[in-house]
């Protein structure tokens, strides 16, 4: 299947624009994933009730042989080999993968949620997003992910990481 895949990666604990870079390449190096695109990396303000520092986000696009559950279990096993430990919700994290598009499929049981439940309402998952195609559609609102910025509230700020040339190393090394 030709779909566009999507995977926001975050973090805010440790060196963070190292992790984002390390779980990259290890999608990367999945047999089964293909690197397609790699967004900006953004500076972000948290989401969340709890205190907590800024973090580093960014967007890949892949493909992928195999299922949409294939892949959760791929990035959750990332997750664990990154030192994730299952922390309080919206909590600060070493690294965070979500399965953010998966073409036009929709998904909603207990293990996994497709598009991701909350990427309409997350500034910081939209922006990588549409840097990468800015004509994505959501699949489930039917309305294009560009649309739903200027309902998300202005205290969610993101801001792109001017001047950082590191896509082409990552997608070599
Ligand atoms: P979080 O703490 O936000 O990273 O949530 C992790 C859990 O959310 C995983 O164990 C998944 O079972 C579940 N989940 C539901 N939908 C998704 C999705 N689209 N991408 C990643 N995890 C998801």
């Amino acid at each position: 299947m030709d779909s566009k895949i999507f995977i926001g990666i975050g973090s805010n604990i440790g060196q963070s624009f190292e992790n984002c870079k390390t779980a990259i390449k290890r999608i990367s190096s999945d047999k089964r994933a293909g690197l397609k695109s790699i967004s900006s990396f953004y500076s972000t303000s948290p989401v969340s009730d709890i205190r907590q520092d800024d973090y580093i986000n960014c967007a890949v696009e892949i493909d992928w042989q195999g299922s949409p559950f294939d892949l959760l279990d791929l990035l959750n096993s990332i997750e664990s080999s990154m030192g994730r430990v299952r922390e309080e919700k919206n909590g600060p994290r070493v690294i965070d993968l979500d399965i953010l598009m998966y073409g036009d499929g929709i998904i909603d049981n207990d293990r996994l949620t497709i598009p991701h439940r909350e990427l309409h309402r997350r500034r910081f998952a939209i922006v990588p997003l549409i840097e990468i195609d800015p004509g994505l559609i959501h699949p489930a609102l039917k309305k294009p992910l560009s649309g739903f910025l200027t309902d998300i509230p202005a205290d969610q700020h993101v801001t792109r990481l001017e001047g950082i040339a590191f896509q082409n190393d990552v997608i070599a090394e």
